[in-house]
């Protein structure tokens, strides 16, 4: 959960890629960074917190250049330092080197070790660094051999932005599980995770980096290689149902329309499974698109049920117990003429441990509600991602520590549905459905599956998570 940007050619690039970061906010918060090329040498700015904060006051004014690449982080390995604070830069035998890497690596541990044996000394935690020390031992002397030869060692899943002397770099592995496309701004290159960061800058989204591929920018033209064979990809499907903004596109289609479809399936299984409301809503805002979809497919009404409070922020996250109700009800707050004496249906995006939902029942039926049925968009989470979503340990996961009556006593629901893996899978593969979805559609996969990596929802690891990861 991590989220990269980066430009070529471009007079603005720090001020770009600021915007750009600004834009993948949500891809993490923890810190933020910059590394900016200035034609003398690769200059890196990076600070714990937000992108306003870490660059706030004139920071950007010292980092002149018109090449540059930033990250915004979520540690999903390697703890929350300033030492693990992206872009990494390093001094090495090729020359400086500036790394920004969304995804999580699976065999950081065998490499470090075998790296570490040769004499390599890491000076982060964060599994991102590994990449640096394979090309400097890789026998190469430039950066580009270097990497097409230290690539294919790494597993696991990768969007990394690489900034050298004149050069910006970009891969994204053989799988294609965590995203990165490309765009277009008059002479300059750009470079994003999402689609909204590209179109943010008033730039032209041109294509994703290919998994498997390699693409740099030499003398203002785009040029690129293959590191792995083409395979069929194993994007990640979290990535549609919660973490990337509802305006970036994959595979043509909008986030928003495809959470959108998701709601509209998951209404002709609720229709099936005999589910009778009164309205429709969504847990802002991660729910509200598929709640939409949902109210549609249902001809019910969509009714917004809660106030989100947009200026909690950070703060408010651990709050001492006393007060806790209390903050969930300041995020949250519940709409309470709309809620009282009616059978809400409301839809969230996905239910991990559990607790949002139930805190979300307890405040539905505390504001008067008759009934509350919780449904979700996506399918029961049964196991951990080792891939960079930052999903609870194998223990904590609701659904598979209790069974679905069980859970659902458990949140304090009157009903608990999800959408299945078909209609999920259905509703992101960008395909145009028909206005009208039969009741108790349940689509045949057609290998639609084998497109994305659906191992948080029972599926199987495209990649083999190595012990001690
Ligand atoms: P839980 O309380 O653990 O069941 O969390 C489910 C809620 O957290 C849903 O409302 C999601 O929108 C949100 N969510 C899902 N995945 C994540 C994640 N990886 N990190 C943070 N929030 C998440």
């Amino acid at each position: 959960m991590c989220g990269i940007f980066g430009i070529t050619d471009n007079k603005e690039a720090a001020r770009l890629s600021y915007i750009g970061l600004f834009t993948l906010q949500h891809r993490g918060q923890e810190s933020a960074g910059l590394a900016v090329d200035d034609g003398r040498g690769i200059n890196c700015r990076a600070g714990m917190g937000l992108v306003g904060d870490v660059f706030a006051g004139g920071t950007l004014e010292d980092l002149p250049g018109r090449a540059a690449i930033g990250h915004v982080r979520y540690s999903t390995a390697g703890g929350s330092s300033i030492g693990n604070a992206q872009p990494l830069c390093f001094n090495t035998a090729l020359g400086p080197v500036a790394v920004a890497h969304n995804g999580n690596l699976t065999n950081t541990a065998e490499l470090k070790k075998n790296l570490q044996s040769r004499g390599a000394i890491f000076r982060s935690t964060s599994d991102s660094e590994t990449i640096i020390h394979l090309m400097a031992f890789s026998g190469k002397r430039d950066p580009l051999a270097a990497l097409e030869k230290s690539l294919p060692k790494l597993a696991g899943a990768y969007s990394f932005l690489f900034m050298t002397p004149g050069r910006v770099i970009a891969a994204r592995d053989p799988l294609g599980i965590r995203p990165l496309v490309i765009g277009r701004l008059g002479r300059s290159w750009l470079f994003a995770s999402e689609t909204c960061a590209i179109e943010v800058v008033g730039a032209r989204v041109v294509r994703e980096v290919e998994p498997g591929e390699l693409v740099w920018v030499e003398r203002g033209r785009l040029r690129s290689k293959r590191f792995a064979p083409r395979r069929r990809p194993a994007r990640c499907v979290f990535e549609q149902v919660y973490f990337a903004r509802p305006d970036s596109f994959v595979m043509g289609k909008s986030v928003q329309g495809a959470r959108y479809e998701m709601g509209r399936l998951l209404a002709a299984e609720l229709r099936a499974a005999g589910v009778k409301a009164d309205l429709v809503s969504g847990v802002p805002d991660s729910g509200n698109s598929a709640a939409l979809g949902c109210a549609k497919g249902l001809r019910l009404p969509y009714r917004p049920v809660f106030m989100r409070n947009h200026y909690t922020g950070r703060s408010f996250i651990q709050p001492d117990q006393k007060i806790r109700e209390f903050t969930a009800r300041l995020k949250l707050a519940p709409i309470r003429d709309v809620i009282a004496g009616r059978t809400v249906l409301i839809i969230d995006d996905s239910l991990v441990r559990g607790t949002t939902s139930r805190k979300i029942v307890r405040s539905l039926k505390k504001a008067g509600a008759r009934k509350v049925i919780m449904a979700l968009a996506s399918p029961p989470v049964l196991s951990p991602c080792y891939y960079g979503i930052d999903i609870a340990s194998r223990k904590e996961l609701a659904a598979r520590r209790m069974s679905r009556e069980a859970l659902r006593r458990h949140i304090g629901a009157d009903g608990l549905h999800y959408l299945s893996v078909p209609g999920l899978m259905l509703a992101c593969s960008g395909k145009e459905l028909p206005e009208h979805l039969q009741e108790g559609m349940r689509p045949g996969l057609n290998g639609l599956e084998k497109d994305f990596c659906t191992a948080c929802f029972g599926g199987k690891y495209p990649v083999k998570p190595s012990k001690g990861e």
